[in-house]
């Protein structure tokens, strides 16, 4: 798999939370009026689909323009790490923010390169720039995985359908796989932990307290889930958690660990948003 597209697990799992957008079938079929009913098929961890991708695909590059690419907290997290560059300079030169209709929560998206079909910023003639590092959907296309939680148990029930989209030329020729080899090659596992934690806010936060977001609350969403390394100065250098007395050893974490830093960012969202741990 070299590179992949742009809107498929995003539309569903955060912009359905963020915006209210209901994860049904119907909306998938909406957000892309290209598909056909039977160009989405449902597919079982154990059932097989034939695709892939690599620069040999008459389509090669041809995903990853019109962009419509949605980050999460994760994305930018590894994006801004590939790069090396902090995350308040990922997000000013590489992103725009949106607000949730529904939520108020900031939502982020990819800035594309309007002089050129709006390709992404990080396409080149040979693929995808940030390959080891490229946002979730991108890794999980032609899949699109569609999360739900229990209000009850809070327990989170996942489903994948395979999306067969006319320009993308991968099923002719592709090698044949399960679903979860696909996944476990596609490294998912720490991008849906990771996602899975901003979408258990999401849900509740709308259940709690729906509507839109004061300035405050909004930086702060912001801050804690986007610009991780705001949040870590204003932990270290203006004291911003000092109420939860930090030890130590959570204090050389947020020093050196930004995976630990942003489970600590989306805890603390969860508590100011929705008063729970
Ligand atoms: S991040 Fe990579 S795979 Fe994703 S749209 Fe951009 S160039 Fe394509
Ligand atoms: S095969 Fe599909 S995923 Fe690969 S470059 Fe073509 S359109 Fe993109």
């Amino acid at each position: 798999m070299d590179h992949v597209t742009t809107f498929a697990e995003f539309i569903i799992k955060l912009l359905g939370a963020l915006c209210g957008f209901k994860p049904t079938f119907d909306n998938i079929i909406y957000s892309d009026s290209n598909l056909a009913d039977n160009d989405m098929i449902s597919l079982s961890l154990n059932d097989t689909f034939k695709f892939s991708c690599s620069r040999q695909v008459p389509c090669f590059n041809e995903c990853c323009r019109d962009l419509n690419q949605f980050l999460t907290p994760y994305d930018i997290l590894r994006l801004k790490n590939h790069i090396g560059i902090p995350s308040n300079e990922f997000l000013e030169r590489y992103t725009q923010q949106h607000v949730g209709p529904e939520s108020g929560f900031p939502i982020i998206t990819l800035k594309p390169d309007h002089g050129s079909d709006m390709k992404c910023p990080f396409v080149t003639s040979n693929g995808c720039s940030v390959y080891n590092d490229r946002p979730s959907s991108c890794r999980t296309y032609p899949i699109v995985r569609v999360v739900s939680r229990s209000r009850e148990t809070a327990e989170i029930t996942e489903r994948y359908m395979l999306i067969q989209e006319p320009h993308c030329l991968g099923f002719k020729e592709g090698k044949t796989q399960t679903l979860k080899e696909w996944i476990d090659d596609q490294d998912m596992a720490v991008y849906n932990k990771m996602n899975d934690m901003l979408m258990e806010i999401i849900s509740l936060k709308n259940r709690l307290k729906p509507g839109t977001l004061d300035l405050k609350s909004s930086y702060l969403f912001n801050m804690a889930c986007y610009d991780l390394d705001r949040f870590r100065s204003h932990i270290l250098d203006q004291g911003l958690l000092d109420d939860l007395k930090l030890n130590s050893d959570t204090l050389y974490m947020i020093r050196t660990d930004d995976v630990a830093l942003l489970k600590l960012g989306l805890q603390w969202i969860k508590r100011v948003f929705c008063g729970t741990e």
